[in-house]
């Protein structure tokens, strides 16, 4: 597929090959942009800003709904698209087709709500006969950066709410799954003036970096890695920085918990996308004595997990998105095994694909739980009481989100209020999101909320009009 940079297909010699983690196939290839590329969808973009700031809100509100309308129609065909470069099991593809639905119908309705308030400056010394009012305006140009897992709802996540406040945007997808998001901007490209989306691929340590680094460029709405979030956050300058970093999500659950849930939790929070989501269950905080028999309970829902080809309706735990990756988190089970660590079901590695693993006996110091491991991988760590969980939970440079399982609701608030996590959940594990919630993480996990009402106030800016009456 090409770039899609001024309403213009651009290309290049130089291409990447998309690659299926399936079965190797090359899907298609994207061009490699260079930083003369990225400055011409600089200029574009900048060119493209009143054409958007002089569009009504009712008609810019319009067209996003038709093109949730065109979205609804390709479900299925953009679904697949994402399972064949993701890797993901067909079902969950549909799921993140309708949660970005989902995203973007908010953004229709947030484009109809973006509104200041009126200032009472008579309240302030000196401020009898003056009277003010605020209008939120949009940044200019938001640059989009995004990771490969959630491609399509991540990245509508920031182009829907950019447009939505009257930005024009620049979006780098990942280089591993461009596709299915490429195939989006132009739904998007059919609506809106050239140039208000601009997709441009290439390495991000190249481009993105130069994205980054543009004084043209007003915003850095960025999804990926600590790694990479921590770098742009030294390089942007003065320029707004919305980060969105990886994540180790604790779960706790407490000896009075209801023990079906959290194991069902766990599977649907630990094996979800391969274990390949910020906010997947990383860590299982479990009291000693309730320890046997969620583990014995955890064994045998997990052996009911489907492996196999992604396309097929049955699977349920599909590739990671390369065999390198499964690799490394082979590499990391393994380490821990040799610290003492044991695996009690899966453990084992078939090309891009790793078994859903269950183990026992980690503790908080080996490299499997103190970093996050990006697999679908069950790791067990014991503890005394709650306060003990509390502090596993907090030993991690992480903060993104939390669920915490127990009826006890004086302890389901001491953890509530003791965890340093975005957010925590009490009987749900961390992963879940609705749409229209406000999502980030404390410490490392980031800076900034996205949740379409919360990306739009990190993508305007306020402006104070003040009137003297006297
Ligand atoms: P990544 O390696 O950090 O890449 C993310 C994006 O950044 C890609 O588009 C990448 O381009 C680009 N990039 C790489 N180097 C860059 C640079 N120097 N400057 C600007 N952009 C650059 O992350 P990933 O492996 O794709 O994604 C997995 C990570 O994302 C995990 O840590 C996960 O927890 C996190 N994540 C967080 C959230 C959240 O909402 N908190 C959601 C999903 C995922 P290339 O692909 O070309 O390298």
């Amino acid at each position: 597929m090409d770039m899609l940079i001024g309403g213009k297909h651009i290309s290049s010699e130089d291409k990447i090959e998309v690659i299926n983690p399936y079965n190797d196939d090359v899907i298609d290839t994207i061009p490699i942009a260079h930083r003369q590329t990225a400055q011409l969808a600089i200029e574009e973009a900048n060119k493209a800003k009143t054409s958007l700031t002089e569009m009504s809100a009712f008609k810019i509100s319009n067209k996003l709904y038709n093109v949730v309308s065109k979205l609804k129609d390709k479900r299925e065909e953009f679904a697949e698209s994402l399972t064949l470069e993701v890797g993901k099991p067909i079902n969950e593809s549909l799921v993140e087709l309708d949660r970005s639905i989902e995203t973007l119908k908010l953004a229709a309705e947030e484009a109809k709500r973006i509104y200041g308030e009126s200032i009472p400056l008579d309240a302030g010394l000196n401020g009898k006969g003056f009277f003010a009012f605020t209008q939120k305006i949009p940044l200019g140009v938001v640059c989009a950066i995004t990771p490969f897992n959630y491609p399509l709802n991540l990245t509508i996540h920031k182009i829907a709410p950019a447009i939505a406040c009257k930005n024009t945007v620049i979006v780098k997808p990942p280089t591993e799954a461009p596709l299915t998001v490429m195939k989006f901007c132009e739904l998007l490209n059919e609506e809106f003036p050239d140039g208000v989306v601009n997709v441009i691929t290439g390495y991000g340590s190249e481009i993105g970096d130069y994205l980054v680094c543009s004084s043209d460029v007003d915003k850095i709405s960025f999804t990926g890695s600590v790694t990479t979030g921590l770098m742009i956050s030294q390089k942007a300058g003065m320029k707004k920085v919305t980060l969105e970093l990886g994540g180790n999500d604790p779960m706790i659950v407490l000896n009075d918990a209801d023990i079906d849930k959290a194991v069902k939790g766990v599977i649907n929070g630990a094996f979800l996308n391969a274990g390949q989501v910020c906010m997947g269950v990383k860590r299982i905080i479990v009291e000693e004595d309730i320890a046997d028999i969620f583990v014995e309970k955890l064994i045998n829902e997990t052996q009911k997990i489907i492996m196999g080809n992604p396309s097929d309706t049955k699977t349920t735990l599909g590739t990671l998105i390369s065999k390198k990756a499964a690799i490394q988190v082979e590499e990391t089970v393994n380490n821990a095994c040799k610290s003492g660590a044991k695996i009690l079901i899966g453990g084992e590695r078939d090309g891009a694909f790793y078994q859903a693993t269950v183990i026992d006996n980690v503790t908080p110091d080996m490299d499997l739980v103190k970093n996050e491991t990006f697999g679908p991988i069950a790791p067990i760590i014991h503890v005394h009481d709650v306060d003990e969980a509390i502090q596993v939970a907090n030993a991690t440079e992480y903060g993104l989100q939390a669920g915490v399982f127990t009826n006890d609701y004086a302890k389901a608030m001491k953890c509530a209020n003791q965890i340093e996590a975005g957010t925590v959940f009490i009987n749900k594990q961390s992963t879940f999101r609705t749409d229209n919630m406000p999502f980030g993480g404390f410490k490392n996990s980031g800076v900034g909320k996205e949740g379409i009402k919360y990306a739009v106030d990190e993508m305007t800016k306020t402006k104070l009009i003040g009137l003297n009456l006297r």
